[in-house]
């Protein structure tokens, strides 16, 4: 993937200032602009870096001036703006949404088990030796503690978020399972997800 980053500067305040006379046309009335560098990655502002800078510009002609200690004034009297993190920022907010996000499928997925009913679909995770291998289980009735379940047809090698189409459920075996022993599938982390329609 071909990444743009780098280092970039932004105006981040303007200022008026009619306490100095421009020296060109005698004029008060300058504009001091502060800038900061910051770091980009995309063009998106990630944090920043080095001290500010700023520049003076005469209103009336137009010229550029140095005024020193004037400068340092503004610059230190400019506060950091909270875009220059705008990246750092944006990542912070994604992993806490995903992190938000799984918390309830997980939430989810554990009030599905708690309380079966019939068409639901499990994916199912089994390892063994060295490979781990994905399956699916689909409610075909709940009798009291009693969970009835048909096997998918299809053992898969890769993990898979729904049956392929052609894979089916074998509806003449049906497997019985307690709501406990289910509860506990969960928690060995062998239920994967559950799907309700
Ligand atoms: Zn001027």
């Amino acid at each position: 993937m071909f990444i743009i980053y780098g280092q970039r500067k932004l105006r981040i305040k303007r200022y008026t200032e009619h306490n100095e006379r421009c020296s060109h046309c005698a004029t008060f009335d300058m504009t001091v602009s502060v800038y900061h560098g910051y770091f980009h990655l995309f063009f998106i502002p990630f944090w920043p870096i080095s001290d500010r800078t700023s520049s003076i510009q005469c209103n009336n002609c137009g010229r550029g001036a140095r005024i020193d200690s004037l400068q340092y004034q503004y610059e230190r009297q400019t506060r950091k703006p909270f875009y220059l993190y705008t990246g750092l920022i944006l990542i912070g907010s994604l992993v806490a949404w995903i992190a938000v996000a799984n918390h309830n499928t997980q939430k989810e997925k554990r009030a599905f088990v708690l309380s079966p009913r019939a068409g639901d679909i499990y994916t199912m995770r089994h390892d063994s030796a060295n490979t781990v291998q994905y399956y699916f289980l689909k409610v075909s009735a709940v009798k009291g503690d009693s969970v009835m379940l048909n096997h998918g047809a299809y053992m898969y090698t890769g993990f898979v978020s729904s049956p392929d189409s052609k894979d089916y459920f074998v509806e003449d075996i049906e497997y019985g399972l307690t709501k406990q022993a289910l509860l506990q599938m969960l928690e060995e982390d062998k239920i994967n997800g559950v799907t309700r329609h």
